[in-house]
């Protein structure tokens, strides 16, 4: 993959970026670029240079975004051709396929910046990739990524999803579009993969993400190993994902409920589609389709033996983060009210402007005030296939509280 376009794009960063980049901060922002030889076109390879007009990294280029450069390698110069970039997807896969059995053949192979990729996004459901693109540099690049993803990955179909900054001009500029099949035999239904030898579909095409909540399997094999006996509240349940390891771990009960009858609809298929299972078999499955916050706010008097909190991102931006983290005190107070005495609390955020420990802290003191004795089991953050090596990337994180028995 060679860079397309004209002779080399070189930039020259502010002092501040220089020092981020070399300490492997991966983003450089438009305002942070002192001076560039030339206009840059997107997928462009930038060469960014240190203040004394040495080599400091290399980077993809995208003039439509405020987020210009997002930095691939810091350090010596390297010749970018195909076999650095079939090494770099090497090591990737590498590492995913050492921790993964033949029992889960859904995962993330790929995590953007924190994998060397940035701006990608490479899933796969069984023999089903799904590519998702936050940054337009990728789309010129398709031609030959395509195929290394393809022959590494033994795939069978590889599907093209895009951030909706990006679809915008994906079919205009490149010819794509969000849903195309990039290769591979054609795709036009959700695709069925395992998880821990459940049987689960995500909706490649459409889906939320890549189709499926990936990033929760650690959080999904918490619960089935602690939902025995109990009845369980999935609250943003989505596809169901956690109902369906509750189920398995032998729950009595599981509820999902969500705003969604779309997403309520792929949980009950998943449901179905295990069961073979005899715990599965044997627990009671409901839908309810509401909001979550009317939803726990009137009908009081329904508890739970686990209550599962998972919305959406509450915050989009940075100004939305105050509200955000109000709405996270809310959601836990309210969650709280429906655990049974000895019953546990599992609330997630996915919000990337709510750090780790803002969120903590505002599920902790929701409990304070609450005045009901909650005992704090852990907090836990990304799965291994979703590496976070920067602060911006630690967007999941999630906390666990067991209610005393009195
Ligand atoms: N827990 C899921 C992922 C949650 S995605 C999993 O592990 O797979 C967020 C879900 O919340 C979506 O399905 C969306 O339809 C739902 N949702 C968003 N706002 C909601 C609201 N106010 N009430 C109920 N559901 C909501």
């Amino acid at each position: 993959m060679s860079a397309p376009g004209p002779g080399r794009l070189r930039l020259h960063l502010t002092p501040a970026a220089e020092t981020a980049v070399r300490r492997g901060h991966p983003w450089v922002y438009a305002d942070r670029i002192r001076r560039q030889n030339r206009e840059g076109a997107a997928g462009d390879l930038a060469v960014l240079y240190d203040r004394h007009d040495r080599f400091l990294a290399l980077g993809l280029y995208d003039p439509g975004s405020p987020l210009r450069v997002r930095v691939l390698h810091v350090g010596e110069p390297v010749v970018v051709d195909d076999a650095w970039w079939a090494a770099r997807l090497d090591r990737a896969m590498a590492v995913r396929e050492a921790g993964f059995g033949a029992d889960t053949t859904g995962w993330r192979c790929v995590h953007g910046e924190n994998d060397g990729w940035p701006g990608l996004v490479l899933d796969r459901y069984g023999e089903v990739g799904v590519l998702k693109l936050y940054t337009e540099a990728w789309l010129p690049r398709l031609e030959a990524l395509v195929p290394l993803i393809m022959s590494r990955l033994r795939l069978r179909s590889l599907v093209l999803r895009l951030s909706r900054n990006v679809a915008v001009v994906a079919e205009g500029r490149h010819g794509r579009r969000e849903g195309d099949v990039l290769a591979g035999e054609p795709v036009d239904r959700a695709v069925e993969f395992l998880e821990d030898g459940l049987r689960f579909e995500s909706e490649v095409l459409r889906g939320q993400k890549t189709g499926f909540y990936l990033d929760q399997r650690d959080n999904r094999r918490r619960v089935g190993a602690m939902a025995a006996g109990g009845r369980v509240l999935n609250a943003f349940s989505f596809s169901g994902g956690f109902s369906v390891h509750a189920a398995r771990g032998g729950a009595v009960e599981v509820v999902d409920l969500d705003i969604s009858g779309h997403a309520l609809a792929s949980a009950r298929r998943n449901m179905g589609l295990n069961a073979g299972v005899p715990m599965v078999a044997a627990a009671r499955h409901e839908s309810v389709q509401a909001d979550v916050f009317e939803w726990l706010a009137g009908s009081p008097g329904r508890v739970f033996d686990l209550v599962i909190l998972d919305p959406p991102s509450m915050a989009r931006r940075e100004s939305d983060r105050e509200g955000a983290i109000a709405a996270y005190g809310r959601l836990a107070t309210l969650g709280m009210a429906r655990v049974r005495p000895g019953g546990v609390l599992l609330a997630a955020s996915c919000s990337a402007h709510v750090s780790a420990e803002a969120f903590h802290e505002t599920v902790r003191g929701a409990v304070l005030r609450a005045g009901v004795r909650f005992e704090e089991l852990e907090t836990v953050g990304h799965p291994f296939d979703h590496p976070a090596v920067f602060p911006e990337a630690h967007y999941l994180k999630a906390i666990y509280l067991r209610r005393a028995l009195r």
